[in-house]
C-alpha cells in the first residue's frame, strides 16, 4: 500500500502533526486503531444537546501552542465557571465544609462546542482518504530503504518515515520493532507514565442550573464519596447545564448503573433532590487497549515524560516518537501533544 509519511495514532498529536506537515506541502497517512479520531479527547452529547467531556477539558493561558492552534482553527475559548460556594467533603459522617470562591483570577478555559471541536476542525483540514480507522499497528520493520508497518487485521503499509503518536507505554506493549530498538529506548518505553491512564471521568446534563441559582459554584472536592472532584459544566451559550468530574479509582470495579446511582446519591445529599433527574449521565474508565496495556512499571505521575530518548530518531532516521508524553514542555496535556508535533516537524521535516 501507500508509501510516504505514516502517522500512527489519530489523537491530538497525530492530527496536529498531519496538519503541520500538510502546511509544509507533505501529505501524511494516519493509521488509527479505534473507530474514531481524538484518542483521549472525547466529547459526547447530552439528550438536550450539551457537549459533555469524558476526556480532556481544560487549558490555561500558559498553553500558548494550544491557544495558537485554537485561534488558527477559528475556535472559541471560554472560562470555566468557578464563582460561588464550593464544597469539601472531608468525612462521610460530617457536613461538608463550604468555601466561597470569587471567580478565578487566572481561569481555566474550555472550548466552545466541546474539546472535540479541535479534533473535527483538524480532521476537516486533512484529506479524508489519508485517514484509516480500525487499524491497529502491531509491527514496524526496517528494510534497506523504507519501513513496513503491519496492522492487526493483516494489512501492511510501506513508509518512507513513520511517526508514533501513541502513548509510549502502549507502543512498547503493542508494537513489535524489527530490528529491536536500541537498549536505552527499549528500557525507557515501558516505564513512561501515560497521563490519565486508568482515570474515571463522569458527566451529567441538566435543563436548569439549580445549584447556581442557590449560590453554589458546582465545585466539589470529596474524600467521602464516589465523586472525588467535580466542576460546573455549563455550555458556552449558557443554556445547557451540567457537571463533569472524576470518580475514585475503586469505582472501576462497579457497573456503570451502580456508579450512576452512587454519584446521584452523593450529589443529592449535597445539592438537593433535583440532582436525581439528569437528562444525561455518562462515564468512562480510561483503561482500554487504546490507552494502556498490561501492568506498566509506573511509580509517579509524568514518570519519564519528555525523556531525552524521544528527541532522537530511530531505524535509520525513519522512525520518530511524538505524542504528548514525549513533549519537552507540558507532557501529558493537550499543550504537550502540540509541542511534541511541532518538535518532530522542526527536527525531522523542515
Ligand atoms: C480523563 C482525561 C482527562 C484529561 N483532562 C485533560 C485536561 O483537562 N487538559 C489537558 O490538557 N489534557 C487532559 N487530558 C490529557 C489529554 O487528553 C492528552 O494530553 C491528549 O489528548 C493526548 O493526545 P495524544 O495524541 O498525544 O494521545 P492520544 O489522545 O492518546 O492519542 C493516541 C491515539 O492513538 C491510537 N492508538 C493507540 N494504539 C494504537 C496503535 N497500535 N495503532 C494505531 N493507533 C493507535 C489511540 O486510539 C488514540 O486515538 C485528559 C485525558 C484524560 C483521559
Amino acid at each position: 500500500m501507500a508509501k510516504g509519511i505514516v502517522i500512527i495514532g489519530g489523537g491530538l498529536s497525530g492530527l496536529t502533526l498531519a496538519f503541520l506537515l500538510q502546511k509544509k506541502g507533505s501529505e501524511a497517512i494516519i493509521i488509527e486503531a479505534s473507530d474514531r479520531l481524538g484518542g483521549r479527547i472525547q466529547t459526547v452529547t447530552g439528550a438536550l444537546g450539551a457537549p459533555l467531556e469524558l476526556g480532556a477539558t481544560w487549558f490555561s493561558e500558559a498553553h500558548i501552542n494550544l491557544l495558537e492552534l485554537i485561534n488558527e482553527l477559528g475556535l472559541t475559548k471560554y472560562p470555566q465557571h468557578s464563582e460561588g460556594i464550593s464544597l469539601f467533603q472531608t468525612k462521610s459522617f460530617e457536613p461538608p465544609q463550604q468555601f466561597f470562591v470569587p471567580g478565578a483570577e487566572f481561569p481555566s478555559y474550555r472550548i466552545a462546542g466541546g474539546t472535540q471541536m479541535l479534533i473535527s476542525a483538524l480532521a476537516q483540514k486533512l484529506n479524508p482518504h489519508n485517514i484509516h480507522l480500525n487499524k491497529e499497528v502491531t509491527g514496524i520493520q526496517q528494510t534497506d530503504n523504507n519501513l513496513i508497518l503491519t496492522t492487526a487485521d493483516g494489512d501492511s503499509f510501506d513508509a518512507s518515515s513513520a511517526i508514533i503518536c501513541i502513548p509510549p507505554q502502549l507502543a512498547a506493549a503493542k508494537i513489535q520493532f524489527s530490528p529491536g530498538l536500541p537498549a536505552p529506548m527499549a528500557q525507557v518505553l515501558p516505564t513512561v507514565q501515560t497521563w490519565m491512564a486508568g482515570a474515571l471521568k463522569f458527566t451529567l446534563e441538566y435543563d436548569e442550573p439549580f445549584w447556581r441559582n442557590k449560590g453554589y459554584s458546582g465545585m466539589l472536592y470529596s474524600h467521602a464519596g464516589i465523586v472525588t472532584e467535580m466542576y460546573d459544566h455549563t455550555n458556552f451559550s449558557a443554556d445547557k447545564y451540567g457537571f463533569t468530574g472524576f470518580l475514585n479509582s475503586g469505582a472501576t470495579a462497579y457497573s456503570p448503573e451502580l456508579r450512576k446511582e452512587l454519584v446521584l446519591q452523593q450529589l443529592s445529599e449535597l445539592l438537593g433532590p433535583k440532582i436525581m433527574n439528569p437528562s444525561a449521565y455518562f462515564d468512562k474508565v480510561w483503561n482500554d487497549s487504546f490507552v494502556m496495556e498490561g501492568n506498566p512499571v509506573i511509580l509517579r505521575p509524568h514518570q519519564n515524560n519528555g525523556h531525552p530518548v524521544f528527541s532522537d530518531s530511530y531505524m535509520n532516521d525513519r522512525l520518530h516518537f511524538c505524542g504528548t508524553e514525549t513533549a519537552a514542555a507540558f507532557p501529558g496535556y493537550m499543550e504537550g501533544a502540540i509541542v511534541a508535533a511541532k518538535a518532530v516537524v522542526a527536527s525531522s521535516f523542515r
